[in-house]
């Protein structure tokens, strides 16, 4: 398996540290906010590139962060009069209901800034002890940047070109002994939430949370650590930095960005105000077609987003669905159990299709390419199917295409129609309760009833029902 690594600018055979196991940390999103769909790409792309590897056989530990102590979350606090955590709180749970809808899976551990800080402590102190930092009057550290001599080893970029950006813009206050040297640990402002440190009364940097989670959940040495692209400089970087002085060893072998995502060929962001929140989409469009039009591009490619390109999307991934579902509906009717010497031949000849998706996905997680092989298989399906297909035969070219659609982690089957005389119990039950003065079940009721698309109606003659 191939990895591109922003470190060497190449694409490299992929080795874990250990046998079989995978130590993976992503930067997760700081949570003020609903997430928009930009945060999502790195979501899903992620979590194509751990269920390929779990596909692969490997063990991953999955590590993504929630950073929740930031300006923004407390600007937003002040806002709207209420705590840091209260906002943060909110958000994580808002963000785990979409990486949910989007079948993101849950990380092995989702650590919070928050809970973290004695590590952090640890980690500047002994930074501090080495030299490699150092804390001035009003009790903010620094890092000494240029102590760690393969600082701008991953963005590529060289301390001097670095100086020569920052040379006139010395920030009032700021005693720093070199502009290029950044903050570990800064003393709280009024009203801010805080921690006891040597230093000062005050809250940790940025950078230092993932230095910190990542060696807690996964070691001083991981396999692969990624995030998006306006990631690599400064915080990657830093990280790096930070680690790397600490800890004496290589942080991370493979360190994998993906590109943004665009809309009008502008960079989404939150700053910029063009974004749609995944909330957004989700009203128009199962989420589904949303994964399916993130990994239809490179996960390094720029992607742009448009109306046309998510229609396109919807139609892709139906095709896709509809020949799951003529598998099915044929293994149900069928009259034929087990397969023939043919259609033992027609399975064997499927199996090029794996082949053609494993090359791709191999090839520095070729997502578009595997897309292909995925039609490719649906084509190859459809024209070798028909009624008289044995349930053996029909039952293995659906685990095969289930197969690979969970590494892009698209769900196949679809939900199960409810049946008129469920709908008609259910009302009854409402009914009820309702009469009960049981509201809370009656609204439960309604709303699983709407989950399925069934729509009810109170009238004079009683509760009248029909199916969206
Ligand atoms: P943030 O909450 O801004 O720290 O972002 C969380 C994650 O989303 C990071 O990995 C960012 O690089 C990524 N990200 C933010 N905006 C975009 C975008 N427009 N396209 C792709 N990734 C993005
Ligand atoms: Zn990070």
């Amino acid at each position: 398996m191939k990895v591109y690594n922003t470190l060497s600018r190449q694409k490299e055979e992929f080795v874990p540290l250990e046998a079989g196991k995978v130590k993976m940390y992503v930067c997760g999103p700081t949570v003020y906010n609903l997430i928009h769909i930009g945060n999502a790409r790195p979501m899903m792309v992620f979590d194509t590139v751990r269920r390929y590897m779990e596909y692969k056989g490997y063990e991953v530990n999955y590590v993504s962060n929630f950073t929740d102590v930031d300006d923004k979350i407390i600007k937003k606090a002040v806002e709207e009069g209420v705590s840091a955590q209260e906002i943060s709180q909110r958000y994580i749970e808002e963000c785990k209901k979409d990486m949910a809808a989007m079948n993101v899976r849950p990380a092995t551990v989702h650590p919070l800034a928050t809970q973290e800080i004695s590590g952090m402590l640890e980690m500047i102190s002994t930074l501090v002890d080495k030299g490699f930092a150092y804390a001035v009057e009003d009790g903010t550290v620094y890092f000494r940047t240029r102590k760690f001599k393969e600082y701008g080893k991953l963005s590529h970029k060289n301390l001097d070109d670095l100086q020569a950006g920052h040379r006139d813009i010395k920030v009032t206050g700021e005693d720093k002994e070199d502009s290029l040297d950044f903050v570990l640990w800064k003393p709280k402002k009024e009203g801010e939430p805080y921690w006891e440190s040597p230093w000062c009364n005050g809250r940790p940097g940025w950078h230092i949370e993932c230095s910190v989670m990542a060696k807690k959940y996964l070691g001083e040495e991981i396999d692969i650590h990624a995030g998006g692209e306006d990631l690599i400089f400064p915080h990657h970087e830093n990280e790096i930095a930070q680690s790397e002085a600490c800890n004496g060893k290589i942080f991370a072998k493979y360190w994998i960005h993906n590109g943004f995502l665009n809309i009008d060929n502008k960079k989404m962001s939150k700053s910029e105000g063009n974004f749609f929140t995944v909330r957004e989409i989700a009203e128009k469009y199962n989420l589904q077609v949303l994964r399916f039009f993130m990994l239809s591009a490179h996960y390094r490619s720029p992607l742009n987003f448009s109306a046309e390109l998510m229609e396109a999307a919807k139609n892709g991934l139906e095709r896709i669905l509809n020949a799951a579902q003529n598998l099915q509906h044929l293994q149900k009717n069928t009259a034929v159990d087990m397969m023939t010497q043919e259609e033992a031949e027609i399975f064997a000849g499927s199996e090029a299709f794996v082949e053609k998706f494993e090359k791709s996905m191999d090839d520095d997680f070729n997502t578009a390419d595997a897309i292909s092989a995925v039609f490719e298989l649906v084509k190859y399906c459809n024209t070798n199917v028909t009624e008289e297909s044995s349930r053996e035969l029909l039952e293995k070219l659906y685990q095969r295409l289930e197969s690979l659609c969970d590494v892009l982690g698209l769900i196949l089957a679809k939900e199960e129609e409810i049946l008129d005389e469920e709908i008609e119990k259910l009302i009854a039950e409402r009914q009820a309760a309702r009469k009960e003065k049981n509201f809370a079940r009656a609204d439960e009721i309604r709303d699983i009833l709407s989950e399925k698309g069934i729509i009810l109606e109170d009238t004079r003659e009683g509760v009248k029902w029909k199916r969206a």
